[in-house]
């Protein structure tokens, strides 16, 4: 195994928790990657300082006003510096043989794409965006010839352990649910429960969006759909299990009865550090797996009552059409609202409810379309929120 040239890579969401994991495992590897764009969103500073650390070419900044704040924090370096959502997928385009997808949300659809349709190899953290357009991409994939490989820990773990040459004898797809903060809270309690309970994970240091969608187990739901569309299996072959101590991330089972799973502790650096050096391995400074300091792992089934966010996740799978899509932007739009206090936490599923029962079930055939059904259910759900908020 030879690692003499070191694998570009282009980081969309260079940020945020993804992205800096990421940049952990460059950092601690400079011999095996070179970094070739960084985005963000509205951190300029924290941008500015990544792509001078890594001596980045290309720096882009989502929020085109702060283009002029960019260009002043990279003045005399040689990094070009750009802004807005075109940039955002110019930064996708550029030469690197990796794109770590790490965008949190539908927002991160179109960069991903770009990526994809060059021919890269995608490692997707991303997941909003498989659920939005899952058909499409996979297609686009297939027809430049883009690998997409799994960031997310569960998706991550059944990638290790499925037999893509056998997946006839695959029976299922187990997706582990740690069941996030509230999984032992009674229903009548969840109603006051407010944002900085919600986005405190007990096994994952995450963004704040993907953690009120842990506290709601819509993640699991959004990762239902995801798994989906990254494996050969039909939707009644994916089941979730609740293993709150997230050691078990998923497993796969066989025809001949045989279940395999993918272990370790709760740590990000070891699912990226899969995506972005596969089909080698590796180094990653995560803890290392204690069994016996752990003890016990426990099992139980998804309360689909207390948790009706996954409940409606798995009907907008079954149900398709525009489902998954308005599913996830009303979920976005609500999510926004719960950490912004303007709703409860219980609110999110009834924003989600009513922007499913609002709107049509037609299949979007292209991306065009999935563009304008986000938009039109973002509307929808702001209009939702605009008629509970507190
Ligand atoms: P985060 O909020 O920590 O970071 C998001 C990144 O995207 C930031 O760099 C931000 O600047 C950028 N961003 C946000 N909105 C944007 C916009 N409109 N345009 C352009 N850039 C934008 O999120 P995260 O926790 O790192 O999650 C990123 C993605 O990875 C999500 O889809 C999440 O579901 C998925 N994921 C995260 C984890 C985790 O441990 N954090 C695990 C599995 C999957
Ligand atoms: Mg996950």
């Amino acid at each position: 195994m030879s690692f003499s040239t070191p694998k570009t890579i282009t980081i969309l969401g260079a940020t945020g928790s993804v992205g800096l994991s990421t940049l952990d495992l460059v950092r601690r590897n400079p011999d095996q990657f070179k970094i070739v764009a960084l985005t963000a969103n509205s951190n300029v500073q924290l941008l500015a300082k990544l792509a001078v650390e890594f001596d980045a070419e290309l720096a882009v900044i989502g929020d085109a006003n702060k283009f002029s704040e960019l260009k002043d924090a990279l003045a005399g370096k040689p990094i070009k510096a750009a802004a807005g959502e075109g940039a955002l997928v110019e930064a996708a385009q550029a030469d690197a043989s990796i794109v770590m997808a790490a965008i949190v949300g539908a927002a991160g659809l179109r960069p991903t794409l770009a990526g994809i349709r060059r021919g890269a190899t995608i490692a997707l953290a991303n997941k909003e965006c498989l659920v939005c357009a899952g058909e499409l991409m996979i297609e686009e994939a297939q027809n430049s010839g883009a690998t997409i490989l799994p960031v997310d820990s569960e998706h991550n773990a059944i990638f290790q352990v499925f037999d893509f040459n056998a997946d006839r004898s695959v029976e299922k797809i187990i997706l582990t649910a740690s069941g996030g903060p509230f999984w032992n809270k009674r229903s009548d309690c969840l109603k006051d429960v407010t944002p900085a309970e919600a986005v405190k994970h007990p096994n994952w240091d995450m963004g704040r969006k993907i953690s009120v969608d842990s506290a709601t187990m819509m993640n699991k739901g959004l990762e239902v759909i995801e798994a989906f569309h990254l494996f050969p299996v039909r939707a009644d072959q994916i089941e979730v299990l609740v293993h709150p101590q997230s050691v078990v991330h998923s497993m796969v089972q066989y025809i001949d009865g045989s279940v395999l799973a993918q272990l370790g502790s709760p740590d990000m650096r070891t699912p990226i550090a899969y995506a972005i050096s596969w089909p080698n391995r590796l180094n990653a400074p995560v803890e290392r797996l204690s069994l016996a300091d752990i003890g016990q792992l426990t099992f139980a089934k998804p309360d689909f009552d207390r948790f009706p966010c996954l409940q409606q996740a798995m009907d907008a799978l079954k149900n398709g059409g525009s489902a998954p899509i308005v599913l996830n932007a009303a979920n976005e739009v609500a999510v926004e609202a719960f950490l912004a206090e303007r709703i409860g936490f219980k609110d999110i599923s009834s924003v989600v409810h009513s922007a499913l029962t609002k709107l049509d079930m037609k299949a979007p055939h292209s991306l065009s379309m999935v563009f304008e059904m986000d938009r039109e259910a973002r509307a929808v759900a702001k209009a939702i929120v605009a008629k509970i908020s507190i």
